[in-house]
């Protein structure tokens, strides 16, 4: 299979998706810290769970394909109107459909070199190969490993259709500041889709930084996914969605599949949505536990990178498989971003405080 894979596919490695937790569980227990998959250990607002509990009367029913409430609900929240948001099954879904619609063989994906996995991953999917634009240094004081704008923009040429931007970045936690993020978008041509991934939106508290959709108007061509996986704690059931000019939703409205969110994620996502004084909890726990956890770190000698995230990048300075192998043998997960080629970083998730405890107590 691997002789008939086609030349976008051949190049690539698979997404990590982690452990096999229910394994894991076996082997270790309750006890285990899970500090892998940038999951929120408050989980979902209690009305969400409600909502989700609810709507599972309903399963023997197919979903609403247009979920309209959750996107009336979305539209005034985030002053976008219906026609200009599309949902997904989760945002990884809406990343791989923006290629499908928008990448082909002939045009070069352009996305940084350490940005998310899934972009180079979206691009061979839809049969075009991918540019990886060299990331900034590894001791840039504000962004290391980060997106380098200047450099994303002179990579951008009149035959690039599709760019891929994560803000702030998966695995590097890094960010731009919206000053940053105009400047790109004004050089932009205006037939290339600029898509931001906002994936770990709400965690975010840096001043100079609020959102990409505040420059939706301006720039038509511009595209922001968010998640309802991280700060809204619903990762299991798989929903996300995605901001745009409405004539790009009534692109990707063409290939995505009509029931590809189910109604309990619908149910569960807009209750999620409405328990605003649920969010700033997380948020504000994030916040202190993000600060916490970096700071013990450091204590103890680890270069811990910025991050405006609900994860930490540790700059090992050697390969981080041993690391990672003596942490789980603990029961503590870790992830070595092998995949991204940085494998002498780990990325840790703010878990909860007796997640962390068991880290800072096993750390070799
Ligand atoms: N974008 C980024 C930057 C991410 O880190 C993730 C999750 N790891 C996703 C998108 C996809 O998340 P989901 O499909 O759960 O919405």
């Amino acid at each position: 299979a691997a002789a008939l894979a086609n030349r976008a596919t051949s190049a690539l490695r698979a997404y990590d998706p982690g452990h096999d937790l229910p394994a894991l569980r076996r082997r270790f227990g309750a006890v285990i810290a899970e500090l892998g998959s940038n999951e929120n250990p408050l989980g979902p607002s209690p009305r969400a769970r409600a909502a989700a509990a609810s709507a599972l009367d309903e399963v023997w029913r197919y979903p609403d394909p247009l979920g309209a409430s959750l996107k009336r609900a979305l539209s005034a929240a985030e002053g976008v109107p219906v026609s200009g948001i599309t949902l997904g099954n989760g945002s990884h879904e809406l990343l791989m459909l923006l290629a499908q619609c928008f990448a082909d063989a002939e045009h070069p994906v352009v996305h940084s070199q350490f940005g998310f996995a899934v972009f180079p991953i979206a691009a061979a999917a839809a049969g075009a190969p991918s540019l990886a634009v060299p990331a900034l240094p590894a001791d840039h004081p504000e962004a290391p490993y980060g997106h380098d704008l200047d450099a994303l923009a002179s990579a951008v040429t009149a035959n690039t259709r599709l760019v891929y931007l994560a803000n702030p970045n998966n695995p590097t936690g890094t960010w731009f500041g919206d000053a940053a993020l105009e400047t790109f978008l004004g050089k932009m041509p205006a037939d290339t889709i600029v898509v931001v991934d906002e994936a770990y939106h709400e965690y975010v508290d840096a001043s100079g930084l609020s959102t990409a959709v505040r420059f939706l108007d301006r720039f038509p061509n511009l595209v922001v996914t968010r998640t309802f996986s991280k700060a809204y704690a619903l990762a299991g059931l798989r929903i996300g969605y995605m901001l745009s000019h409405p004539s790009v939703a009534a692109v990707c409205e063409r290939l995505r599949e009509s029931f590809n969110v189910n109604g309990v994620a619908l149910a569960a996502a807009e209750a999620a949505l409405g328990d605003r004084d649920y969010l700033a909890r997380v948020r504000e726990t994030n916040r202190v536990d993000r600060a916490w956890l970096a700071d013990a770190l450091s204590a103890r000698g680890f270069r811990v990178l910025p991050s405006q995230t609900n994860f930490l990048l540790l700059d090992l300075g050697r390969d981080a498989a041993a690391f990672e192998a003596h942490l789980f043998e603990r029961g503590v997960i870790v992830r070595p971003m092998v995949g991204y080629r940085l494998p002498h970083t780990v990325r840790v998730s703010v878990g909860s405080r007796a997640e962390l405890d068991r880290l800072l107590e096993h750390l070799p």
